[in-house]
C-alpha cells in the first residue's frame, strides 16, 4: 500500500494510512517493569520509592485451572513513568494537577530531542544549558510552544549500578540547569520535559537553587515530566509525536506508562 496525498481524506486518515504503509513508524520508549530496574534513593530520613513486584494469582493450576494472573504492587513514580503537577510542592495548588484530572489533550503531541549524549559520556554531572537550547535551535529552530522536550542522554543504555551511578555524595547522572528549565517554560512554553534518568532533575540536583528545579519549575508552571525513558537515540531531532498515557489513578502525583512515538520513517 503506498501513501498517496489524498484531498478526499481527512488528516486522521492520512495519519491512518501512514501506519498501515509503514511511512510512520512506531518507537517504543518505555523500559520493560522489572523489579530489577533501579528507582530513585532518597537520602534515608526520606520515605523511599517502591520497586515493581509481582505476585502470582494462579497460572493454570488448582488456584485457577484456566487462567493466569499476578497482582503487581510499586511507587507511582517506579520504571518509566509520568509526573503530574502535585507531585510537587510548587505544584500542589494548581487545577488539574493529578493524572486522573490533566485534560487528556495533553497526553498526545509533538517532541523535539536535545541530544547530550556525547556531553553525558564524558561527564556524568553534564548540565543542559541556556546556550546549548539555543545551539540546538540555531541549526534545528525554535522549539514550538506546547512541545515536550526530551534530554537524550543514552544513559537508558546503563544497566545496573552504572544507571544511579551512586557515589559517597549521592547520585551522579545528567540534567537541565534552573536557568535552561525556565528558559523551556517562561520562553518557549513547553508541555513537558523527558529524560533516560531517574528523574528530570541531574543525580545531584539537590545542589542547585532552588533544589531540583525542573521538578520545581516545571510541576509550579503546570508542565509535566516524563522520566527512566530509553530509546531516545531513536528518534529525530524534530518531527515525531508521542503518546503518553499514565493510569487514571485517583490524586495520583504520577504513574508508571507505556511511552510511544510516531516517527516519519527513515528519521530514526
Ligand atoms: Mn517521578
Amino acid at each position: 500500500m503506498e501513501l498517496v496525498a489524498d484531498k478526499q481524506k481527512t488528516a486522521l486518515e492520512m495519519l491512518s494510512s501512514a501506519l498501515v504503509c509503514g511511512e510512520v513508524e512506531i518507537v517504543d520508549l518505555t523500559h520493560t517493569l522489572d523489579p530489577d530496574f533501579p528507582v530513585i534513593v532518597l537520602p534515608p530520613e526520606f520515605g523511599q520509592c517502591a520497586r515493581f513486584r509481582m505476585e502470582e494469582i494462579s497460572a493454570y493450576d488448582h488456584r485457577g485451572p484456566a487462567w493466569k494472573w499476578n497482582t503487581f504492587t510499586c511507587s507511582e513514580h517506579t520504571g518509566t513513568h509520568f509526573d503530574a503537577p502535585s507531585h510537587w510542592v510548587s505544584g500542589k495548588d494548581l487545577p488539574n494537577n493529578t493524572v486522573d484530572s490533566i485534560p487528556s489533550e495533553n497526553f498526545i503531541g509533538p517532541v523535539v530531542v536535545i541530544d547530550c549524549s556525547d556531553g553525558a559520556a564524558a561527564d556524568a554531572d553534564f548540565e543542559l544549558t541556556p546556550a546549548m537550547i539555543e545551539n540546538w535551535e540555531a541549526e534545528h529552530g525554535r522549539i514550538p510552544e506546547g512541545c515536550w522536550v526530551f534530554m537524550r542522554t543514552d544513559w537508558g543504555k546503563r544497566k545496573g549500578a552504572a544507571y544511579l551511578n551512586m557515589q559517597d555524595d549521592g547520585p551522579h547522572s545528567p540534567g537541565p540547569t534552573p536557568d535552561a528549565i525556565k528558559l523551556l517554560i517562561e520562553h518557549r512554553n513547553i508541555r513537558g520535559f523527558g529524560t533516560e534518568t531517574v528523574g528530570t532533575d541531574a543525580g545531584q540536583g539537590m545542589h542547585y537553587t532552588p533544589p531540583y528545579p525542573a521538578h520545581y519549575y516545571l510541576h509550579g508552571a503546570g508542565k509535566y515530566g516524563l522520566q527512566c525513558m530509553a530509546n531516545l537515540d531513536l528518534l529525530p531531532a524534530t518531527g515525531a509525536m508521542i503518546l503518553c498515557a499514565p493510569l487514571k489513578i485517583k490524586n495520583g502525583t504520577g504513574s508508571p506508562l507505556r511511552v510511544l512515538a510516531l516517527v516519519p520513517k527513515g528519521e530514526q
